[in-house]
């Protein structure tokens, strides 16, 4: 085998794992933060009081090793747990391989906000505002530094590219937020009752710093076509519980499905095709 082969391998696995690890630990986010808990202490605990030990916390193994049970008492724990973890794991591994390193870590921070962000809409139906404008204000900080997320070629002059990068996040920031506003608004009037939440709002104002504004608009629309497909292979199991709590669906996560689901996937297309538009309209 040859080395370049070996050397890729090598750092694929490590962003896999490493990708595990930050799952593990946004498991404990997305369960203590609605629940005012302190994310650093104390350490993970089962229900019983018992800590859970290091070697039955190994991010995706553990839960399969021990069945989904606690060691000392037996109460399950959540199939949520490694699912977290293997999807930020495999997430991790797709954003390494679809731009130069610098890119891909700053998507990793995005994807490491946006995960507990749709998971605690879920929950409790809000997003918090440290991952909805504080994912706005460090997207920004990352226009300004790595301007190549918004295809900003480097030339000689930083300052300009990073001001370009900026305002690059910033369309990207208003034209998601503004669909998203008059969406919410123009349903609002119809359905007489509220349709999306102003955190969906602000969530679309972090997705748009990152993703720009053709990342916002398919995160919007490739979002809901992906949510609609989610929702129809999940209404058995919603059914259940429709029952008991009435029946309410966030859309933070479906915005942050089609946001990821963007830069994994999409992206190219989804520019090829405004650049057809952009011809277009210039051929008039
Ligand atoms: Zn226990």
């Amino acid at each position: 085998m040859d080395e370049v082969f070996l050397i890729n391998l090598y750092f694929n696995m490590l962003v896999f794992m490493i990708g595990a690890c930050i799952g593990s630990f946004l498991n404990v986010v997305i369960y203590r933060l609605p629940a005012g808990e302190s994310v650093v202490s104390p350490r993970s605990h089962c229900k019983c009081g018992k800590p859970i030990a290091i070697y039955d916390n190994i991010p995706i193994l553990s839960w399969f090793l021990l069945r989904g049970k606690c060691r000392h008492c037996g109460e399950y724990f959540s199939f949520r747990y490694p699912m977290v973890e293997l999807g930020t794991a495999l997430i991790f591994l797709g954003l390494w391989n679809v731009g130069t390193w610098q890119v891909a870590l700053v998507w990793m921070v995005f994807a490491g906000m946006m995960i507990p962000a749709a998971l605690i809409d879920l929950d409790t139906m809000e997003i918090p505002d440290r991952f909805s404008i504080g994912g706005f204000i460090i997207g920004m900080i990352f226009c300004m530094l790595v301007p190549a997320i918004h295809q900003i070629q480097p030339s000689e002059f930083l300052v300009l590219d990073g001001i370009k990068g900026v305002i690059a996040g910033l369309q990207g920031a208003f034209i998601g937020s503004g669909l998203i506003l008059w969406v919410a608004l123009v349903a609002e009037a119809i359905l007489k009752k509220e349709a999306m939440g102003f955190g969906d709002v602000k969530l679309m104002g972090a997705i748009g710093a990152f993703c720009g504004w053709q990342g916002a608009v398919f995160a919007f629309f490739g979002g809901a076509v992906i949510g609609c497909i989610l929702l129809v292979l999940c209404l058995p199991w919603m059914r259940k519980k429709e029952s008991e709590e009435g029946f309410r669906i966030p859309f933070g996560p479906s915005l942050v499905l089609g946001s990821i689901v963007y830069l994994l996937f999409a992206k190219p297309y989804v520019s090829l095709y405004f650049t057809d538009i952009q011809k277009t309209l210039e051929s008039f």
